[in-house]
């Protein structure tokens, strides 16, 4: 892709509607449009982002056989009501009603739905167990929307629904998903540590958050430095001591130190919550009508790409890894002769042929984020200078060596 055919260009100040460093950086490098607080467009170069985090979160899930589906995003008011949810989220689901009069909300989230779908595919102890998911937009009037991508009204989530005839099997599911949401982070590139969280309203024991250590993160934890576990501010303090004068040790015994942290994913052991509300029954092998068992997973795929954006970056912009990055290369010819590039290679390259100075494309390399960034020019003669955008790690070498390189990557 040449540079000068991108449809963004980058921004040398910041945003001026904006305080947090996630939208500040990605409206910059022409990732995102803010439309209005809480609200963005994700614009082509944050699109490919955004795909490369889809596709990881899919790969990893297929490991398990779950399905992905994809639900509706207008909710009727019926289905929510059974629950209880339609009032309960009176303050954060979006409700209308149509021209029809009819009552209308916008998707919060998809447990009542999956639920009540369920119900027509699952009746006996045989159904059991199934995980679907979903990769959509949830809609979430939220207080306060500062925090760029991190906190949008209009956010995209990957939700996983996993269904259940016992604990037993509820348990090894869910600590399969576990496993597979830290390679998940892994591949991301960010460190998750695993949370004890409250259960919200709707379990007996712990939710599990993934947890990502930020500054500028909006949640509170304690960090096992031994473990590497976390527990969530909420369920540690409430036993009336001051907040500095907290003590938290881990399960194995070592005391936690405080960090702020970005919760990028959560997941909920349900139990029979929504499965009573909507009358969602299997018949067991002696043939008793039992509630379903269910569980579900969320990971914010529009918040990890503000994750990445906050912890990842430098003062000089985004830095993706060979995962995420929306291309491979960054390439700056200063000699005019060209790096007589292969058609294949033309989706992992960013090409700069715009009139610009050096000065300029050196920083908008920088500031997209892009893994290597290519130099050709009279000093490095038949070969060319290899910066690593990460490590900012400089070598001269062949053209033919680094492709080698990076396909052995
Ligand atoms: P938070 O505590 O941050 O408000 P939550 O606990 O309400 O989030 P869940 O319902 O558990 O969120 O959603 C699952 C995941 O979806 C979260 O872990 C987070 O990654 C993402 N998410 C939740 N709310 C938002 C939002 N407003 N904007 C972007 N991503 C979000
Ligand atoms: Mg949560």
């Amino acid at each position: 892709m040449l540079v000068s055919k991108l449809f963004t260009h980058t921004q040398k100040q910041d945003p001026k509607n904006e305080e947090a460093k996630n939208a500040c950086l990605l409206t910059r490098a022409g990732f995102v449009y803010k439309n209005m607080a809480g609200v963005y467009s994700i614009l082509p170069l944050g699109f490919r982002v955004l795909q490369n985090i889809r596709r990881i979160i899919r790969e990893e899930l297929q490991t398990f056989g779950a399905e992905e589906v994809y639900l509706n995003e207008l909710q009727n008011k019926e289905t929510w009501s059974v629950s209880g949810r339609w009032n309960e989220l009176k303050d954060v689901m979006y409700q209308f009603s149509d021209s029809r009069g009819k009552d209308i909300g916008l998707a919060t989230t998809h447990e009542e739905v999956v639920a009540e779908i369920a119900k027509n595919y699952i009746h006996s102890y045989k159904d059991l167990p199934k995980g679907i998911f979903q990769i959509q937009d949830k809609f979430r009037n939220e207080p306060r929307a500062r925090s760029g991508l991190l906190r949008g009204r209009e956010f995209e989530m990957k939700d996983l629904y996993s269904f259940h005839a016992d604990e037993e099997c509820l348990d090894k599911y869910y600590q399969k998903v576990m496993e597979v949401y830290i390679r998940i982070f892994g591949r991301l590139g960010l460190d998750a540590i695993i949370t004890n969280a409250s259960g919200g309203t709707f379990t007996r024991d712990f939710s599990h958050e993934f947890q990502v250590i930020s500054e500028n993160g909006e949640d509170t934890i304690y960090v096992c430095e031994k473990c590497h576990k976390g527990k969530n501010k909420e369920i540690v303090a409430g036993a009336g001591v001051e907040d500095s004068d907290l003590v938290v040790k881990c399960d194995c015994g070592a005391e936690m130190k405080k960090k702020r942290s970005i919760e990028v994913g959560n997941i909920f052991k349900l139990g029979v919550k929504f499965s009573q509300a909507v009358g969602l029954n299997f018949s067991d092998k002696d043939g008793n009508r039992n509630p379903v068992i269910m569980a579900s997973y969320g990971i914010g795929t529009t918040r990890v790409l503000a994750a990445i954006a906050e912890v990842l970056s430098d003062k000089n912009g985004l830095v993706w890894n060979a995962e995420t990055a929306p291309y491979q290369m960054y390439l700056i010819d200063l000699t005019g002769a060209g790096f007589g590039l292969s058609e294949n290679l033309s989706d992992v390259v960013l090409m700069d042929d715009r009139d610009a100075s050096p000065g300029e494309k050196f920083a908008d390399a920088d500031l997209l984020g892009i893994p290597y960034r290519v130099v050709k020019s009279k000093k490095t003669a038949d070969k060319v200078e290899v910066k690593e955008r990460v490590s900012g790690r400089i070598e001269v070498m062949e053209w033919d060596k680094f492709l080698e390189k990076l396909k052995r990557e």
